[in-house]
């Protein structure tokens, strides 16, 4: 790994919110993406977060944890997940729980009642089956997660804010208006990356993104010279280039 290689600047305003703008090759960059699979994996593999719901093959379980993680950290959910899980085995016991009882479990997370709402709404979806579209209290992400632990292909690749960053980062692109996650180009590359391979090795991958977001490609500073994208990722090409 180049060790010219700097951090990525911060895209620039934008004047064209519906597009994004370019800062980078971001055609090629694209191009790239099928071939950056193994790189990412073998990051993943070494560097990539561990939380035990990651090896739980269990549809209720992932869907707490997908709760619990809106908007919260990691490393505190995970102090919380598995006593909630205790306290309650399925999602038939939690889609009935006592509202007070469930509070003071997620509240050693200073979450409320809009949270054990959700918590309730998705443990009753998935009492009954899991359909193909949005789980409640789940978003696109947190039901696309879902859909591919339960070995189903969703109806949109799941992106999230750290996902988002890396892909925008990588295409070179920034936009000025709206959520970088509901654009199309940025869905359009994740779901590039993740054709043509098993709902679990997709699965795999979209864990290694949010990781590499978390870790690498962070919100202030990405490190691109330990990045395993850096070899063709517009925007390292771009800091490179200055
Ligand atoms: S994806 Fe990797 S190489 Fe590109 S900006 Fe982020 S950290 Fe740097």
């Amino acid at each position: 790994m180049s060790l010219r290689v700097r951090s990525a600047p911060i895209a620039p305003p934008v004047a064209e919110p519906n597009s994004g703008t370019h800062y980078g090759d971001n055609a090629s960059a694209a191009a790239t993406l099928p071939r950056q699979v193994r790189q990412l994996l073998c990051w993943a593999t070494k560097s990539g977060r561990r939380p035990p719901w990651r090896l739980s093959s269990d549809l209720y379980e992932l869907g707490v944890a997908e709760i619990l993680l809106q908007k919260t950290k990691a490393e505190d959910v995970e102090k919380v997940w598995r006593p909630l899980i205790d306290q309650y085995p399925c999602s038939s016991s939690l889609a009935v729980a006592d509202d007070e009882a469930l509070l003071r479990v997620i509240g050693h997370l200073g979450l409320g009642p809009q949270r054990a709402g959700r918590l309730k709404s998705m443990a009753a979806a998935l009492a009954k089956s899991p359909g193909p579209g949005p789980v409640p209290g789940l978003g696109p992400y947190g039901s696309g997660v879902l859909a591919l632990a339960d070995n189903r292909n969703p109806r949109a690749p799941p992106v999230d804010g750290n996902i988002a960053r890396v892909m925008s980062r990588y295409l070179g692109v920034s936009f000025g208006r709206g959520e970088a996650r509901k654009k199309t180009v940025i869905r359009d590359a994740v779901a590039t990356l993740l054709a043509r391979r098993s709902p679990r090795r997709k699965l795999a991958l979209v864990y290694a993104l949010v990781d590499l977001g978390a870790a690498v490609c962070t919100p202030k500073s990405p490190n691109c010279a330990g990045c395993p994208l850096s070899r063709s990722c517009a925007s390292a090409a771009f800091a490179e280039a200055l």
